[in-house]
């Protein structure tokens, strides 16, 4: 009996999660089609001057799924590293370390913020003293607000929002505070923080998981295991149309310059739910097209300085919440994988979030690089050193945007395409969520864990998976 086709549409963690299981079940015939050269999306690595870069910050979060987690230190055996976090944060022109310590708060909290804490956290204790503005709906700002007080508030989170996002924390959802802030309370950070004592310290806290070779090891590693079990990878595609009219369903794309057409049962999407939408055949609807039309993603420019010094600093990762400082975060990828190679080189990635529409999108990399220089040196962190080279590369899909409302227009697009016979979307793109890399392999992998080998589809356990997806709270 043949086993029921699945085309996959994107290689990166939910795609190649997917694939992966599917092959291990022996449950299908995979084939994946990416528009990129390489795997991994927006959790890929790349290679210069002998050092693996990411797109931005990437870390392997202990909160991962425990079989996401086997089979990744399966795959990558010894070149998982398991490694200690040492971020720091700007904070009104003071550096505190991140993840929280309690002797580095006490210590170097500025006096301004630690007061405006300590009362919020007193406001909380008597009654009508809460912080919640709140009549009305709530929004992104309230919840916070209500939940952390004004201080933290002002001084962090609204003017990081605005940053990541482009957008007032008024306009955000409050569904954005739930899923992207995992310490949506005082109560909660305190927590953290107390973790970081030995003694109370919970297993994996302020530690990360990293692989030798860069983050998009890890989807290399996932590719080559699926490519040994037989699936079928085809890179530089460009789609053109998903077809899911009647029982012969089939995928057409562009790649050298060939229309090809592939025939399958099943569609699995990992693309942006909104491009999805628009190669859709039978068309969707004008009413849920034009609900998809108010969903938008938050794009972002990565710009890599090569400075001729071992190490800028000893921290992984520089995070600046403050507006005047164009950049939102910095990491030295060394750092990452404690790698003492290339001696005499380092390589900087600054986060740039934006718009394409924003004119920072179209500069060259000298002006980036530029840009980043003084960013740096407003931060109090110039460089000191010969910047080698500028090198940029852009995220069209960074970040979804949950401006308030924006549910009800996921809701329509995500309802209608539920509705079409042998499609599913998933993954950060797919179902416009604010994940992790073990949140898209897990969703990989759930999806695979719906189809038997004859080709049935459980929508029922599917339906429960996709509950469980709401529950994932991003670590940053
Ligand atoms: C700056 C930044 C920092 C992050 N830090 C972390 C971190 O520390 N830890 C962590 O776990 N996660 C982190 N993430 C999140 C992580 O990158 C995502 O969870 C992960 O990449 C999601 O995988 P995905 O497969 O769902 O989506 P993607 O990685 O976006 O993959 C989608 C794939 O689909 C392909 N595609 C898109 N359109 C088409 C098309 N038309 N045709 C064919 N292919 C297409 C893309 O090229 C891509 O390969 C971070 C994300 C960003 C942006």
């Amino acid at each position: 009996m043949c086993k029921p086709r699945v085309a996959i549409l994107g290689a990166g963690p939910a795609g190649l999660g997917a694939a992966f299981q599917l092959a291990r079940q022996q449950s299908a015939e995979v084939t994946v089609l990416e528009q990129n050269s390489y795997v991994g999306g927006n959790a890929g690595s790349f290679e210069l001057n002998g050092i693996h870069l990411d797109y931005g910050s990437h870390r392997l979060h202990p909160a991962c799924d425990p079989e996401v987690l086997r089979d990744i230190r399966s795959l990558l055996k010894a070149d998982l590293l398991d490694r200690p976090r040492h971020g720091r944060i700007r904070l009104r022109r003071r550096w505190i370390h991140f993840p929280l310590k309690p002797l580095d708060l006490a210590l170097k909290l500025p006096p301004a913020f630690a007061i405006g804490t300590f009362g919020d956290i007193l406001r909380k204790q008597f009654p009508g003293g809460n912080d919640n503005s709140g009549c009305g709906k709530e929004t992104f700002a309230s919840v916070l607000q209500a939940g952390l007080g004004r201080t933290i508030c002002r001084d962090f989170y609204f003017p990081y929002a605005r940053k990541l996002w482009g957008t007032e924390p008024e306009s955000l959802s409050a569904i954005q505070a739930h899923r992207r802030v995992s310490a949506g309370s005082l109560a909660k950070i305190v927590r953290k923080v107390l973790a970081a004592i030995p003694g109370l310290k919970p297993e994996g806290s302020g530690r990360f998981f990293y692989p030798v070779k860069g983050f998009g090891q890890i989807s290399e590693a996932y590719y080559q295991a699926a490519v040994q079990a037989g699936v079928q990878f085809h890179f530089n595609t460009s789609l053109t149309s998903v077809n899911m009219q009647g029982a012969s369903r089939s995928v057409s794309f562009l790649q050298d310059g060939q229309e090809k057409t592939i025939e399958t049962d099943n569609v699995w999407s990992t693309i942006p739910i909104t491009v999805l939408a628009r190669l859709l055949m039978p068309s969707v609807p004008m009413k849920v097209l034009e609900a998809a039309e108010n969903l938008a993603y938050r794009s972002m420019i990565l710009v890599y300085l090569i400075l001729e010094q071992n190490q800028f600093t000893e921290y992984d990762a520089h995070y600046f919440p403050e507006t005047a400082i164009g950049i939102s975060r910095l990491s030295e990828p060394k750092n990452y994988n404690a790698s003492i190679q290339p001696e005499g080189k380092t390589i900087l990635c600054a986060e740039l979030p934006c718009s394409k529409d924003d004119d920072v999108w179209t500069q060259s990399d000298e002006e980036l690089g530029t840009l980043v220089c003084e960013s740096l040196a407003a931060a109090g962190i110039p460089i000191q050193t010969t910047v080698l080279e500028v090198v940029t590369r852009r995220l069209p899909q960074a970040y979804p945007i949950y401006t308030n409302g924006y549910d009800e227009y996921f809701d329509q697009l995500d309802k209608w395409l539920g509705g079409v016979d042998g499609l599913l979307t998933f993954g950060r793109q797919g179902v416009f969520a604010h994940d992790n890399t073990h949140h898209a392999l897990f969703m990989g992998y759930s999806a695979a864990r719906c189809l038997d080998e004859e080709g049935q589809f459980d929508s029922s356990q599917w339906q429960r998976y996709r509950e469980i997806f709401k529950t994932h709270v991003v670590e940053d």
